[in-house]
């Protein structure tokens, strides 16, 4: 590997993160740790026009939260300032000028209808829709009576004929493009500020970025982009296209996909800690599949890396992640995002101290998939649940219901003592055939309105005796 390994995370600032992004922001960051290199953040903000500050706020906030911290970046500074594409439109100019030197950049003054009609004819031809470089043929006269009447135009860069561009990529080894299929691109917009394909190759070559880490659906930029770094003759970055996040069905991940959005998954009440375990191990092999980002950054095989082009995207295995580093997170650490959920949820909740509360988290957590799960879990210890005999006959029978009911009526003489209350009922259930399962989930159903959940003697530790004899009071 190069020395000085530098990697980029280049969001636009869109004002939402989603799977795809998190995901290349976790891979350059854990290449960097594990080389010892150097990950940047650079955001590429040439193109948003609304909120554009909020957003960028928004993507400083999340990569904070997913730990994800970045050496070189906005508002850090560093060696390679501005880390803003907005603030380096003059560096953009500078090579812009040098390619027109070169004369491989010539000015495009098709309109976008002219572009669009061309394109039409080139595919009812059955031919490949590239530019057919009407303007690359005007002539010095043409351009100035153009330029005369203010025509608007962007510049494209002249492809090279005959040139295969060759790119090294982490996981697929060598890629070959011929450039004959693609199009003189675009590298400046008609109100003259440079496209991204333009300005991401800028950046990445005066940045001095060793390694680019995005994804898959980057692969034709790449081409064209190596295609500049063989017209300015800079060496190539080695490349990792990164496979596309996609649903059940196939489908490239959308916004329609709960959970392809960061802040879907945030309110949702996952741990930033799961998401980045998650995105870490999806597509990759591991022995050990819960894994903190520190374990990630030793035990990620950069070495042997899965060449697809996609990966499915399993909420199921993610919720299970989640559900894992819930249970072993401190429950006094969560115990302010969880009190807040309960808070706005059952305003009953607000009426219990810190301590208790605390109490009943660390008897829920090994229940909670999500954090959000603590409301309807924890509902019960709040407000009385609402019972209906009729679930119980459904879960048991008829028979078995009024057994239940009976023996719970004959039993709660030995209350509070838990332990004699459940020999003495566990005795009289034996005698009529109920199971150990019947008779905890129907005890459960009367203390909780659930028949699943947390043990037993948890439970008629954690509630108060009386709220106990009130809610096995149902005949
Ligand atoms: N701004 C581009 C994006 O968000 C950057 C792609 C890249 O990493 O080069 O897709």
């Amino acid at each position: 590997m190069a020395d000085n390994i530098r990697v980029r995370f280049a969001p636009s600032p869109t004002g939402f993160m989603h799977l795809g992004n998190v995901r290349a922001a976790l891979m350059n960051y854990l290449f960097a740790k594990n080389q010892a290199g150097t990950f940047i953040l650079r955001i590429e903000d040439t193109d948003e026009k609304r909120n554009i500050e909020e957003a960028r706020a928004k993507i400083l906030s999340d990569l904070e939260w997913l730990g994800l911290e970045f050496q070189e970046g906005p508002y850090k500074n560093g060696p390679y300032a501005p880390y803003l594409q907005s603030e380096r439109e003059h560096l953009y100019q500078e090579k812009l000028a040098q390619l027109i030197e070169m004369k491989r950049a010539y000015r495009c003054f098709c309109t976008l209808e002219e572009l669009e009609n061309k394109r039409a004819r080139h595919i009812a031809l059955k031919q490949p829709p590239r530019y057919d470089r009407t303007c690359l043929r005007l002539t010095e006269n043409q351009i100035q009576e153009k330029l005369a009447t203010n025509l608007p135009f962007i510049w494209r860069c002249k492809i090279e004929d005959g040139h295969t561009a060759t790119i090294a990529d982490m996981a697929k080894g060598s890629i070959f493009f011929d450039m004959k299929n693609f199009s003189d691109f675009a590298l400046t917009r008609t109100n003259g500020s440079s496209t991204f394909m333009f300005a991401n190759f800028v950046d990445d070559w005066l940045m001095e970025i060793t390694h680019v880490i995005r994804g898959e659906d980057h692969l034709t930029n790449t081409a064209m982009q190596a295609e500049l770094y063989h017209t300015f003759s800079v060496p190539l970055p080695i490349f990792w296209h990164l496979p596309i996040i996609c649903n059940n069905k196939g489908e490239k991940l959308s916004k329609r996909d709960f959970g392809f959005s960061l802040e879907d998954l945030k309110t949702a009440g996952f741990l930033p800690a799961a998401i980045v375990n998650y995105l870490a191990i999806i597509g990759a092999s591991f022995k050990e599949e819960i894994q903190s980002l520190e374990e990630l950054v030793t035990n990620f095989d950069f070495s042997h890396i899965h060449s697809s082009s996609s990966i499915k995207y399993d909420l199921e295995k993610l919720t299970w992640i989640n559900h894992q580093w819930i249970a072993r997170s401190n429950s006094y650490e969560m115990l302010e995002q969880l009190k807040s959920l309960l808070h706005k949820d059952i305003p009953t909740s607000m009426q219990t101290d810190a301590q208790e509360l605390e109490k009943l988290i660390t008897l829920l957590k090994p229940e909670l998939k999500t954090l959000n799960d603590i409301v309807p879990l924890a509902a019960f210890y709040f407000d009385t649940p609402v019972i209906h005999k009729e679930d119980l006959v459904a879960h048991v029978g008829a028979e078995k219901t009024e057994h239940i009911l009976h023996s719970i009526a004959e039993c709660k003489q030995f209350l509070p003592n838990i332990e004699l209350f459940l020999e003495h009922l566990k005795t009289l259930c034996k005698k009529h055939e109920i199971s150990m399962k019947e008779l905890f989930g129907s005890l459960r159903y009367l203390l909780t309105g659930q028949f699943q959940g947390i043990g037993i003697k948890d439970l008629l530790t954690i509630l108060q005796p009386a709220i106990i004899e009130q809610r096995l009071s149902m005949n």
